[in-house]
C-alpha cells in the first residue's frame, strides 16, 4: 500500500500586540500543534513562550535598516517546510493583513500550490485604543478612521493630505522617530495645532508607555522607544477624570497600564500616561 501523502499547510496568523491574552482561541490552538514557526521580530517574547519546546522556531524579522532574511528566502522556507508536509505558522505581530508583506506571502503560496489560511490578530491600533481608552470613532468627533503607515519600505508613497481631515482620527504606524515630520504632514493636511495626540509604545506590553500631548507639541517628541503607534484626533482628547471610587474598582492588580499617573515634570507639556 502507498504511504499517503502528509499535506502541509501554512496558517498566517495575528499575534496581536503583545499581550498574549488578546490572541485568538484559534491562534492559541494551531500554535499548540504547529510544527515550524517563523516569526516576525516584533512578535512578543510572551507569545513565544506559549509555543511548545519541539516546535521549530526561527526569527525571519526584519529590522528597520538591517538586511537580515530576505522576503523571497522567507518565501522559500515557507513552501519548503510545506512541502515537507509541516503545518507552518507564519506569525506576525498585530493582524497579518496589516502592514505586513502578507500580500506577497499570498502570491508565493498560491503559485506554488500550497494551501494557507488567515488567522487574523488584534491589530496594535486596537490595542492601543483599548490600553489608552480612546473610542476611535465616537461619533462626536470623528466620522472616519485612517489606518496609515509612516514608513513606505517599497509601497506607493502615502499622499497625507487626501487622507487627513479635522472629522478623522488618523492612526500612524511605524511612525519613526522624526515626529516633527509628521505634525508637519498633518498640519499640513489642515489639522489644527490643537488636536489631541497620543503615543502608545509596546501597546498591551508590559513596558507600555502612553504619552498625551498636542499636535503643536508633537515636534518635541523623541526617543520613544519602538514599536510605536501614533493616534491623532479630537478623540483623543483626555477623559474626565475618574471618580476615587471608580478608580479603586476598574483597577486590576499586577497589569502596569491599568493604572493611570499623570507626570507633572514631563517634557513638552506632554503628559505621560503608564
Ligand atoms: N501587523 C501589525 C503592524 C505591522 S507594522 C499590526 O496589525 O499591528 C509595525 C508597526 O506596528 C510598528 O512600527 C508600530 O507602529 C505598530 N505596532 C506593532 N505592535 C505594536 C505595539 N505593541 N505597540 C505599539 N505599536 C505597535
Amino acid at each position: 500500500m502507498n504511504k499517503p501523502i502528509m499535506k502541509g499547510k501554512v496558517y498566517l496568523m495575528g499575534a496581536g500586540p503583545g499581550d498574549p491574552d488578546l490572541l485568538t482561541v484559534q491562534a492559541v490552538q494551531i500554535l499548540r500543534t504547529a510544527e515550524v514557526v517563523l516569526h516576525d521580530h516584533l512578535v512578543a517574547p510572551a507569545i513565544l513562550d506559549l509555543i511548545p519546546a519541539w516546535t521549530q522556531v526561527r526569527n525571519v524579522g526584519k529590522r528597520c535598516g538591517s538586511a537580515g532574511i530576505s522576503q523571497e528566502q522567507i518565501h522559500s522556507m515557507l513552501i519548503s517546510a510545506a512541502r515537507e508536509g509541516h503545518q507552518v505558522v507564519r506569525l506576525k505581530g498585530g493582524d497579518p493583513l496589516l502592514f505586513g508583506r502578507v500580500g506577497e506571502e499570498m502570491e508565493a503560496l498560491s503559485r506554488a500550490g500550497i494551501e494557507f489560511e488567515v488567522v487574523p490578530g488584534v491589530t496594535s491600533a486596537m490595542g492601543a485604543a483599548a490600553a489608552a481608552k480612546i473610542p476611535l470613532t465616537d461619533r462626536r468627533f470623528a466620522s472616519k478612521l485612517v489606518f496609515m503607515s509612516n514608513h513606505s519600505a517599497g509601497q506607493a508613497n502615502t499622499n497625507w493630505e487626501d487622507v487627513t481631515s479635522p472629522d478623522a482620527t488618523h492612526v500612524v504606524y511605524m511612525p519613526g522617530p522624526d515626529y516633527a515630520e509628521i505634525a508637519g504632514k498633518l498640519s499640513a493636511g489642515g489639522l489644527d495645532g490643537r488636536t489631541p495626540c497620543l503615543i502608545v509604545t509596546h501597546a498591551t506590553q508590559p513596558q507600555q508607555q502612553i504619552r498625551r500631548t498636542t499636535l503643536r507639541e508633537l515636534a518635541l517628541e523623541r526617543g520613544l522607544p519602538a514599536p510605536a503607534l501614533l493616534i491623532v484626533g479630537e478623540v483623543a482628547r483626555p477623559l474626565p477624570p475618574l471618580q476615587d471610587d471608580e478608580k479603586t474598582s476598574s483597577r486590576k492588580t499586577g497589569e502596569p497600564h491599568e493604572e493611570i499617573l499623570h507626570l507633572t515634570d514631563a517634557p513638552a507639556k506632554s503628559e505621560i500616561i503608564v
